[in-house]
């Protein structure tokens, strides 16, 4: 049975603005921020999906109207804008694509809405627009492909892996008196010596977010990965707690709270929606709406199986007594679009805990038993785009 599909409410064309409200509506959009209130048309949602040849991503808006489009350089990127459009309440998918690494939307100051795709080299790319049909609405449609030839295997740039110890110069972290430990110079002896163990790897790069005494804001590390070009980011802490009981490691990753359940209850609804054969976009509509969930459920997902391998090898090495993964939303996980783990290494509260931390050799066993659970995670299921090559 075919369900009827949803209207999306259209607002009526119109005559243009007339200039003096045109200044006026300019005024309104400055102090408001993206409010789209006086705007010729609203921009309705911007959706991406994956394709083996391309990565797509499509533009809802409410009306048909003029866009204008290029590629700039340094860094790579494409923009998209559509003049005289609000934004108020569109989302931005989230992406972590090698090729596409990031959509961003902005809103220009003369009222158009500009939409940035941050792309890792020179795209061969194409935009073009749809009109409104059955039931879709207008869209701007932009294909970005994906090279041909991937390159040379000895082109490939490494695996480079985020090593970021947490705290740092005015931030001590968990500080413990006997013995007399502060988090952050375990947690960047333990990162340092994670970076010297998978170094010795081929192909993997590790750096560190913070190679010394320094205090960096949790937006700061972000950006410090993300300038890394960082395939996956390891956040290092240790525990501390009131209570001398408890002990041992947990890793973390990322928790979206209902959004994992909503894609799959998307991904559900849509199986048992027939896709239109004669869509000239092979169906792409119908398929973009939980694509975009699926990206963000991979990062999670793939986030989550680093975390097991990571608390397993801990505890298969018998370094740790293993607290287990545990979901959380850490601000620092959180803006990461690679997957991203936090591993607290044990409790300084705990007098055991911090005997082992104390030891020299025992934070050096932790770091390439980290190492290990790394470079398994690695080689069982680092996709092609956290290698580097297509
Ligand atoms: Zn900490």
């Amino acid at each position: 049975m075919t369900r009827p599909r949803t209207r999306r409410a259209r607002r009526p064309a119109g005559r243009p603005i007339p200039r003096r409200l045109r200044h006026a509506a300019l005024l309104l959009i400055c102090a408001a921020g993206v409010s789209g209130a006086a705007q010729a048309r609203e921009l309705l949602a911007i959706r991406a999906g994956v394709w083996e040849d391309r990565l797509r991503v499509v533009v809802d808006v409410d009306a048909e109207g003029p866009y204008r489009y290029r590629a700039l350089t340094e860094p790579a990127r494409i923009v998209i804008d559509l003049p005289e459009t609000g934004f108020a309440r569109a989302e931005i998918p989230v992406v972590a694509d090698w090729m596409v690494r990031r959509i961003r939307l902005n809103a220009l100051a003369d009222g158009a809405a500009q939409i940035v795709l941050d792309v890792s080299r020179e795209p061969d790319y194409k935009v073009f627009s749809l009109p409104a049909e059955g039931g879709k609405p207008a869209r701007i449609v932009c294909d970005v492909f994906r090279p041909s030839h991937p390159p040379a295997p000895d082109a490939e740039r490494p695996w480079v892996v985020a090593i970021d110890a947490g705290h740092g110069g005015r931030d001590p972290g968990v500080v413990s008196q006997r013995p007399r430990l502060r988090e952050k110079d375990i947690v960047l002896d333990v990162a340092r010596s994670l970076a010297r163990a998978l170094e010795q790897q081929p192909g993997i790069a590790a750096r560190l977010i913070r190679d010394r005494d320094e205090r960096i804001s949790l937006s700061e590390r972000v950006r410090r990965a993300e300038a890394m070009r960082a395939d996956v980011f390891v956040s290092i802490h240790v525990n501390g707690c009131t209570r001398r009981s408890p002990k041992g490691a947990e890793v973390f990753f990322l928790s979206l709270g209902g959004a994992t359940d909503a894609a799959a209850e998307e991904l559900a609804e849509l199986e048992n929606e027939p896709v239109a054969a004669e869509d000239p976009l092979m169906g792409e509509i119908a398929e973009l709406p939980f694509a975009v969930d699926l990206i963000q459920t991979d990062t999670i997902q793939r986030s989550s199986l680093m975390a097991e391998l990571c608390i397993e090898r801990l505890s298969a090495d018998a370094l740790a007594a293993s607290r287990g993964v545990k979901q959380a939303n850490f601000v620092v996980l959180r803006s990461c679009r690679v997957p991203s783990v936090l591993v607290e290494l044990g409790f300084l509260s705990n007098p055991e805990d911090a005997q082992n931390l104390a030891s020299e050799a025992h934070r050096r066993s932790l770091a390439e038993s980290l190492a290990r659970g790394l470079l398994e995670y690695r080689a069982r299921y680092a996709r092609r785009s956290e290698t580097g090559s297509p």
